[in-house]
């Protein structure tokens, strides 16, 4: 170790790193979220809470969708990666040089990005609260101060699908609907896409995600069929960015990667092979804040448009997101910012602010956020350490 890593020197008067903790929160979700590759019934967050010579605290969260189902990091496994690994690389550290304590996390443990992304939000959380500024300002500068946010109907049943879109548009919260589809075979998918957009035409967009369930010749029927319905951005509708490609263009609607985007690297590769019209930008899949910017300026070079994605995190990671994505030069397809208004607890002091179809950034030091520690202990799987000094 000693070898390849160059030790971060300390000026006498920098703030340390002095405890990472980890905890699971189960939170129950108000209804089944059904995805072609797993129905969640609950969510698990991974909270890590970095805490500082200077009294000031951070967090930041790591959260899957469907355990396993989507990714190689589980909630439980990023917070053993967290314990065993990362955490020991930051105890006695300069809390204040995030850039620099990240890539000594890169070169010490590879891959588990999700991890990092959490590890990197609570770095970020904390420095803001010590500059008193949003973590958007530590990025960059926000561009815009609320972020449209889409609702994912995940039902699977048509009439249900378009009793909640309508109640969405009655209160004002989502005037646009991304459909899970992929499950059922393709005719059956784009007559439920096409009755839900006849349902809601004129007054919100319809948009399908597949998570890669189709294969190519598939897509080559499906996607002219989800055009003709009114759809205008089919999400991951194949496995592969090479498939991606070849069906771009060929079909009036906007490709869109995320399951191949999984931070800078394939950002290049997928930009330099024009495998996508659109990328699903996602915090954790970046493995952090400065990832995603990196994943954004890729694709500002290329031409590609930039939707905010989800993991479905709770408000930490939601809010993490926000801030980042705020600072986007563009974000012409919106984001999909809703995780925490599928959870049915929450775990602020202060709810998030989600009207007239956005979610407004926080404005307040760091992210924004205040945690509720009876709402954590309640919620937390094996308990919830109090104590503000370690
Ligand atoms: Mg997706």
């Amino acid at each position: 170790m000693d070898q390849i890593i160059t030790p971060l020197h300390l000026t006498s008067a920098a703030p340390v790193i002095e405890r990472v903790d980890t905890m699971l929160i189960d939170l129950p979700t108000i209804r089944p979220h059904k995805l072609s590759v797993a129905t969640m019934d609950g969510q698990t967050l991974m909270l890590v809470r970095i805490r500082c010579s200077d009294g000031i605290e951070g967090w930041g969260e790591g959260t899957t969708i469907g355990g396993l189902a989507y990714g190689a990091e589980s909630p439980e496994g990023m917070k053993l990666t967290v314990d065993r690994y990362v955490g020991p690389l930051l105890i006695g550290q300069d809390a204040t040089r995030i850039q620099a304590l990240m890539a000594r996390v890169g070169q010490m443990v590879k891959e588990n990005r999700f991890s990092k992304s959490a590890v990197e939000t609570a770095l970020l959380d904390a420095h803001g609260k010590r500059l008193g500024v949003p973590v958007a300002d530590l990025l960059g500068g926000r561009r815009r101060d609320r972020l449209p946010v889409a609702w994912t109907l995940a039902s699977g049943q048509t009439a249900r699908d378009i009793a909640e879109a309508e109640q969405m548009l009655d209160a004002r919260r989502h005037d646009v609907f991304k459909l899970k589809i992929g499950t059922r075979p393709v005719r059956e998918d784009v007559a439920h896409v096409a009755a839900i957009a006849r349902a809601v035409e004129g007054r919100a967009t319809v948009r399908v995600d597949v998570n890669m369930a189709w294969s190519e010749t598939d897509a080559a029927w499906g996607l002219p069929a989800l055009a003709d319905a009114g759809c205008t951005l089919a999400e991951q509708p194949v496995a592969s960015a090479a498939a991606m490609g070849r069906l771009m263009r060929r079909f009036p609607l906007a490709l869109m990667a995320d399951e191949t985007l999984t931070g800078p690297d394939s950002a290049f590769v997928i930009a330099r092979d024009a495998g996508a019209d659109v990328f699903s930008v996602k915090l954790e899949q970046s493995g952090g804040a400065f990832g995603a910017l990196r994943v954004a300026a890729i694709a500002e070079a290329a031409g590609i448009g930039l939707y905010g994605g989800t993991m479905l995190e709770g408000p930490v990671g939601t809010i993490i997101s926000a801030h980042a994505f705020a600072t986007f030069a563009r974000l012409d397809w919106g984001t999909e910012l809703f995780g925490p208004l599928l959870l049915t607890e929450d775990i602020l002091t202060e709810p998030l602010s989600y009207r007239d179809f956005h979610l407004d950034l926080p404005t307040g030091p760091g992210l924004g956020l205040t945690l509720d520690p009876d709402r954590l202990a309640r919620f937390a799987r094996n308990g919830f350490d109090r104590r503000t000094k370690g």
